[in-house]
Parts: structure tokens; C-alpha cells; sequence
């Protein structure tokens, strides 16, 4: 079946709803009817994807295996729908079936198999790849659960399981043919080969079978469908079968339970490591599982490894993967009997390493004792690689043992530690990191002696989000106004947004723009009021904040700026100009004492100020639970501003700032990270910048000039503010709950809330001014989308392709 028209498709999803789920067409619920929709358009991706299988092999295309921890995909069936064309369709068929289609698009369950933007840029990239036709695959893990749930009660985060495969899903196909074993535990020994060569023998392991579960991916027009490989851990029968001989059953069950632990949760930590063995273990299990995929399809099609090189490329987004370094020097020498230089040539020019963060609190490091209980002859091999590096900087820098200690994989100390980062960046070609701005302090201030050692290997490659999910998909009111402007062209080739920069000013083009904001903000209106029961005009700005709840994203300086608007209107008589309405949505990491106090605190502030008569219909405050991926769907396209606002220098990127200013939201933040970049593309008049810069923040911790006492005493606003949060008037029945919040910002505040927060409230006031002129308003936002070209995915995947990857679209 090609595209099929609305009776073809009627047909197929009966056709499923009988013969695939066994279910009576009359009997069927809501979960039956997705499952059957969603199988009639698995089935022709399926087609399309043998045929881009097909293409691939004849054209001895370099494959992309893009190896990620986390892939946060979100739902599936509209994308999948959109861009294999059929959305229309689909719609009709449903409808004609008796069903609400927007309720089916409700019911399926998100994918939410990584943290945040680390892991929805790796699903951002996979739709680009398929949409440019580039051979390009994910590697990752099957998570039994998710990032869990988040409910707040009582104003506090409450996290709960997302044990989302309990229902079915149309999207992952198990393909048992192509499972692996992963050896893992034991020790090393020598032997001696028949020539008499030594041959280190890794003996005693344990194993894990690695199952791989594709969710298929269609690129805008359906021309091409590549994969995400996802593996679940199992215990393997053989292995266990030892133990059921000899008779102890239960130790038998308890072992195939603990393997099958491995690909069971997601860890819900974002920019902190974790350090615990189980997480080791999946960093392991998932790169061992690609690196034999890889080389068994390589084996298939061209009987030996010695073109490896020319033909697969690997991409470590972050640390998490770097094992797969050791892993390829593994297979290479030890069971492809390479010689370590060859192997290493090979390894170095396949990998390419994106680096993510500057925290030091998030940079991988694990102790040596316990990768070598885990992976003995990984840490051999680490330690071979590292020992060879250390020659040649020696070489280079003689008697610079400061400059070898910085270098080193190995951190020296009572608790050795095994240092990721430099792991991954000696073992690559290529080193990048997110936005220019984090690209250059890599470079100066995370590893200098490296970027002195290998310049070349350093580049920015800065990041995009697919224009089809977040402006096509989520926006399809918007979506149409542009179409009917300027053609389709923007949904594959963003840059052609540019042609809206001459209906900048068109008040009838402008009143179109409006309306359709105005059409988001009240859908978002409706469905606050029917989750969280407060009405909402829909007139006010909606000042937005959706992201982790994470210290350096400072949802607590907009915490503080609320409370001092809300003072200013109650206690000295303000008025606004406008309403305002602040939504924040956003999961703290379960351990993160600090991050779900703020929570809390969002929380009361938002019961106190959404019940005071004297605000009422001037300021509210929302803070919605169990923030995702189609969520963030909703939220965005209802956005006025866009709060952008870490401190300088501690935001890699950020690609929520993106998907909001494609949206026609304008963005209030700091030079950080790719606001840097949207400021250069969309004009500083366009933008709302404060704050302090990175060197301004630099040149403080040198001297030592941050003393938030000192802002407390001098600003009798800020010093309001601060009194209030240490005051109980946020938790009249909790008397002192906040106390850790007042004392963190005051006694070690590593995130500069107080030096930014009146450049802040400063920067509001003209937001809130500018905000009530409507043309005027109107005009830069529609630059704004105008203006976004650069931050597509499509324009990054390209660069990597061309600069990093060496693959090529293979069109027909
Ligand atoms: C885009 C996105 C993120 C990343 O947002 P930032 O503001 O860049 O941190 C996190 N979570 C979800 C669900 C997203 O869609």
C-alpha cells in the first residue's frame, strides 16, 4: 500500500482491530482503536523502510549509529502521521469509524525514555536524519519505565512509576534474530596463543542478552524510515541453565530477575552523575549491544572489519556512551586479532564526542575498583590507551606533571577515578559541544591542555529542534497561516521563514498571527482550568518557564520576581499595565532536595496569589504537574515570553528557547548558552537580554565580589523578597519551610540569583510596557519565527553529516 486513501485505511484498521488484536470492532475502547491505528500506519512505514534498507545497500552507504542513553520521544502516532502525509486521512477514517480522533491522540502514553533536552535532541536529530534521507540509526535502551510520573500534592512533587510498556505500543517491533550476549564481571588472565604471542583472556564472566526493540522512524514525506534500536536486558537461558542443573532453582530465578533489572528505569538525574553500579552497567550493556549490531551487519555485507571505518560512523552524545571506546578496542584486538594501532586509527576516526555541560557535579567519573569488578578488561584496555596518550604528552611537554595529571584518564587519590571526558575526547576525532558560546568555554575553561594538545579535533555544532513536531504538529493553526503565506517550503527547508520578514508590519497578516495566539492560549486556558480549576484570561501575558527544575535554570529568580510583583501590587499599590499570567511546569530530580523546594515553593506562591482577592484577574500563577514532551506540545504555541534565564555560562545550549521563539513567543534571558545565537539571528531589539555575561561572572568569582548581603542591604525590594521567603507568608502551615531556600541564597548562592534579579524585574517592567502596544508586539514576534531558520535540526544534522560523520543523503 502506498498512500491510501480514506476507505484503504478504513479497511486496515479493521482489518487490525479483528485480526492483529483479536478484538470485535464493537467492543473496542479507545486503547484498542490507537492500537489499530497505530498498526495501519506501522504497516506502511514498514514498507518504506525495507525500501530504505534496499537503497542504502545499494548505494554501500556509511551508516550514523547515534549512541544515546536517553531518546525522548514523546507520542508517535501524529508525527508519524504528518510526515508520511496522511494526517488528513487518518483523521477521516477515524471520524468515519465512530471516534474522536484528538481523544485517540490522547490516549497514547509518551515515550519518555530520557530526562530532558539531552535526550529530545537525540529524537529531534533522528527525525531530521530520516527527513534528509541520511543513513542514520539510534542506539538506547529499551526502559521498562520511563522518567516517572510527577503528581504534586500538597504543593510538593510526588513522584510515581511510568510503567508505560504495561500497555501496548505500535511502535516497537522485538526482533529476537538479532539478539546479543554481553559478557560482564569476572577477571583477566594470560595466555599464550599457539604462536607463543601473550593473549590477555577475559574468563568468568557472566552474561547478558541484549534484545533490540526498533521503533521506526519516517521522515517528513515518507520517503524514508530508518530506526531507533532500542535493547532490553534478559538473562540468557544457557548461562542459567547451569544453575538449574545443579539444583539451585531459586539463585537461578534471582539471577535471570537481576539481569533483566538492567534495562528496567531510566535514572532520573539530569546534570548529576550517579555512580551507581546498575548505571555502569546499562552505560556498558547498550554500547556493547550497538558495537556487535554494527559489526554483525558490517560482517554480513562485506565479510571482514578492515572497512569498518569507511563505512560506520558513531556518535557519543555525552559521556554516557565513551565505553564504547574501550569496547571497539576490545573487539578489534582481542577477538579481530587488529594490532592496537590499526584498531586505534579505526576506533579514533569512527567516534565523535558531544560534550554537554560545564558542571563539574554532571561530568562523569567512576572509581577504578568498580570497573574493575564490572569490566576487567575494559580497564585494561583504558589503562593501555591512557598510558600510550601520556608518552605522547610527555614527549611534547617534558616534566609537566601538573599538565599529565590534568590529562590523564585516571584521577589519582584514595578512591581512584576514571575520568569519562578525557576518555572520550582521546578516543575521538571530533570534540563539540552544544551552542558557540559553550563551544568556546570547552575550549578555555573545561580542557584547555586538551584543545592545546589537539585543536582540530574542537567544533560547535549548535542545536536545532525539528520544526515538525514543534511548529508543524504542535501549532497546525500557525502552521496553515504559513503555508498560506509562503508556501510549504519551511516545513523541510526552515531558512525560507525568512519570506514572513515583509508581513512583518501587515496589520491583516499581523491580526492573523494574533488570533491564532490568542486560539493557543485559550486552548491552554481551557485545559488549566479543567487540571487545575483556575480560570485564566486569556488577554494577560502568559510568561512561561517548562524545563527541569534544576538551580542554575533559576526558576527562582521568576519566583522571586512574582513575589515582588505580587508585593508591589498588595502592599505599596502598583497597578500592571497588563495582566500577567506565569506557567512553570518542570521534574526535579527525586534526590534534589533544593529543586523540589522551589517546586514547593512555585506552588504556595501560586494557592496564595491565585486566591487574593486583591490580584485577582492582575496576576496567576500555574504550576502544572507531570511536565513531557506532549505537554510541552501544548504549552508552547501559547507562549507570549519565554524565560531563558541561567545563569551565564551554565546553560550548554537550551532548546526550549527554541521551539518558543518558532512559535512566536519572545524570549526574556541571559547570554547563555543559544540565546546567544537567537539574539544575533532575531535582533537585540527583538530579544529581552539582562544580566550579567559570562565574564562579568568570571571576573566576579575572581575577585570574590558576589555578596548577596550586600544586595539584601542595599535593595530594600530585594531585601522584601528575601524577608518574604524566609517569612512564613508562603507556608502559613509549615511554619520555616522555606528557610533553606533564604539561607542557600544568602550564604552560597553559586548561581548569582541576587546580582541578576533588579536588571531583572527591570527588564519585566518593559516587557509588560511593550506588551500593550499590539503591532508593535506583533511585529517582533512574527521576526522571531521569521528569523529562526538556523535553529531547525535539519541545519545541525547536516553540519555534523558533512563535518564530523561523513554520511550522505541517499535520495532514490
Ligand atoms: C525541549 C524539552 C526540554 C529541554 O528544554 P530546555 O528549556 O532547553 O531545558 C526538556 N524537556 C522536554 C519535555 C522538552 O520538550
Amino acid at each position: 500500500m502506498s498512500k491510501p486513501d480514506t476507505q484503504a485505511f478504513i479497511d486496515a484498521i479493521r482489518q487490525h482491530l479483528s485480526y492483529s488484536l483479536g478484538v470485535q470492532p464493537a467492543q473496542a475502547s479507545l486503547h484498542d482503536l490507537f492500537m489499530a491505528v497505530g498498526l495501519a500506519t506501522r504497516n506502511l512505514m514498514l514498507d518504506k523502510l525495507f525500501l530504505t534498507e534496499q537503497r542504502y545497500a545499494e548505494q554501500n552507504a556509511k551508516r550514523l549509529c547515534y549512541l544515546s542513553m536517553e531518546f525522548l520521544v514523546g507520542r508517535s502516532l501524529a508525527n508519524n502521521l504528518y510526515n508520511l502525509g496522511i494526517y488528513d486521512i487518518c483523521r477521516q477514517a477515524v471520524q468515519t469509524l465512530g471516534m474522536d480522533f484528538d481523544e485517540l491522540l490522547e490516549v497514547e502514553l509518551d515515550a519518555a525514555l530520557g530526562n530532558g533536552g539531552l535526550g529530545r535532541l537525540a529524537a529531534c536529530f533522528l527525525d531530521s536524519l530520516a527527513t534528509l534521507d541520511m543513513p542514520g540509526y539510534g542506539y538506547g535502551i529499551n526502559y521498562e519505565y520511563g522518567l516517572f510520573k510527577q503528581d504534586i500534592i500538597d504543593g510538593k512533587q510526588v513522584e510515581k512509576p511510568d510503567h508505560w510498556l504495561i500497555r501496548d505500543t505500535p511502535w516497537l517491533i522485538e526482533r529476537r534474530d538479532y539478539a546479543c550476549f554481553i559478557p560482564l564481571y569476572g577477571r583477566v588472565v594470560q595466555t599464550r596463543d599457539r604462536a607463543g604471542k601473550m593473549l590477555p583472556t577475559w574468563i568468568d564472566w557472566k552474561v547478558l542478552v541484549g534484545v533490540p526493540h526498533d521503533m521506526p522512524i519516517v521522515g517528513y514525506n515518507g520517503n524514508t524510515v530508518n530506526y531507533l534500536r532500542l535493547y532490553s536486558a534478559m538473562s540468557s537461558d544457557e548461562f542459567d541453565m547451569n544453575l538449574f542443573n545443579s539444583g539451585d532453582y531459586i539463585k537461578a530465578v534471582e539471577q535471570k530477575i537481576s539481569s533483566e533489572n538492567i534495562s528496567k528505569v531510566l535514572y532520573p538525574s539530569d546534570q548529576v552523575r550517579v555512580g551507581k553500579e546498575l548505571r555502569l552497567i546499562q552505560e556498558y550493556f547498550f554500547v556493547a549491544c550497538a558495537v556487535r549490531d554494527v559489526i554483525r551487519i558490517h560482517r554480513e555485507k562485506y565479510q571482514d572489519l578492515n572497512n569498518l571505518a569507511d563505512k560506520v560512523a558513531f556518535q557519543l552524545n555525552d559521556t554516557h556512551p565513551a565505553l564504547a571506546i574501550a569496547e571497539l578496542m576490545r573487539t578489534l584486538t582481542d577477538e579481530y586479532d587488529f594490532s592496537w594501532k590499526k584498531a586505534w586509527e579505526m576506533t579514533v576516526s569512527m567516534c565523535g564526542y558531544t560534550n554537554h555541560t560545564l558542571l563539574p557535579e554532571a561530568l562523569e567519573k567512576w572509581s577504578v575498583a568498580l570497573l574493575e569488578h564490572v569490566l576487567p578488561r575494559h580497564l585494561q584496555i583504558i589503562y593501555e590507551i591512557n598510558h600510550r596518550f601520556l608518552q605522547q604528552v610527555a614527549n611534547q611537554y617534558p616534566s609537566d606533571i601538573g599538565r599529565l595529571q590534568r590529562m590523564s584518564i585516571i584521577e589519582e587519590g584514595d578512591d581512584k577515578q576514571v575520568r569519562m571526558a578525557n576518555l572520550a575526547i582521546i578516543g575521538s576525532h571530533s570534540i563539540n559541544g552544544v551552542a558557540a558560546i559553550h563551544s568556546e568555554l570547552v575550549k578555555t575553561n573545561l580542557v584547555p591542555d586538551f584543545y592545546e594538545f589537539f585543536p582540530e579535533r574542537f567544533n560547535n555544532k549548535t542545536n536545532g529542534v525539528t520544526p515538525r513536531r514543534w511548529l508543524l504538529n504542535a501549532n497546525p493553526q500557525l502552521a496553515s497561516l504559513l503555508t498560506e503565506t509562503i508556501g510549504e517550503q519551511w516545513i523541510t527547508d526552515l531558512s525560507q521563514l525568512s519570506a514572513l520578514e515583509v508581513v512583518s508590519e501587515d496589520s491583516a497578516f499581523q491580526d492573523c498571527f494574533l488570533r491564532i495566539k490568542r486560539a493557543n492560549k485559550q486552548r491552554l486556558a481551557t485545559l488549566i482550568a479543567e487540571e487545575i480549576r483556575v480560570i485564566l484570561n486569556p488577554d494577560a501575558l502568559f510568561d512561561i518557564q517548562i524545563k527541569r527544575l534544576h538551580e542554575y535554570k533559576r526558576q527562582l529568580l521568576n519566583a522571586m520576581h512574582i513575589i515582588h510583583q505580587y508585593l508591589s501590587i498588595v502592599e505599596d499599590g502598583v497597578m500592571l499595565p497588563h495582566p500577567k499570567v506565569y506557567i512553570f511546569a518542570g521534574k526535579a530530580a527525586p534526590g534534589y532536595f533544593m529543586a523540589k523546594l522551589i517546586i514547593n515553593l512555585i506552588n504556595n506562591i501560586a494557592d496564595i496569589v491565585n486566591h487574593d482577592p486583591r490580584v485577582k484577574g492582575m496576576l496567576s500563577v500555574i504550576f502544572m504537574r507531570d511536565y513531557k514532551v506532549s505537554l510541552a506540545e501544548k504549552i508552547i504555541p501559547a507562549a507570549d515570553l519565554s524565560e531563558q534565564i541561567s545563569t551565564a555560562g551554565m546553560e550548554a545550549s537550551g532548546t526550549g528557547n527554541m521551539k518558543f521563539s518558532m512559535n512566536g513567543a519572545l524570549t526574556i534571558g541571559t547570554l547563555d548558552g543559544a540565546n546567544v545565537e537567537i539574539r544575533e539571528e532575531v535582533g537585540a531589539e527583538n530579544i529581552y537580554i539582562f544580566g550579567l555575561t559570562v565574564a562579568d561572572i568570571e571576573k566576579m568569582q575572581r575577585i570574590g565580589t558576589y555578596k548577596s548581603w550586600d544586595y539584601y542591604h542595599h535593595n530594600p525590594l530585594i531585601r522584601r523578597v528575601m524577608d518574604a521567603i524566609n517569612s512564613d507568608r508562603f507556608c502559613p502551615r509549615e511554619s520555616g519551610l522555606f528557610k533553606p531556600i533564604f539561607d542557600a541564597i544568602m550564604f552560597n548562592d553559586r548561581y548569582y540569583h541576587l546580582a541578576d534579579l533588579d536588571a531583572y524585574i527591570q527588564t519585566q517592567a518593559q516587557v509588560l510596557t511593550d506588551f500593550g502596544s499590539k503591532p508593535y508586539w506583533a511585529k517582533k514576534a512574527i521576526l522571531n519565527v521569521a528569523r529562526m531558520g538556523k535553529f531547525s535540526s535539519d541545519r545541525t544534522i547536516k553540519e555534523y553529516a558533512q563535518a564530523v560523520w561523513g554520511i550522505e543523503t541517499a535520495k532514490k
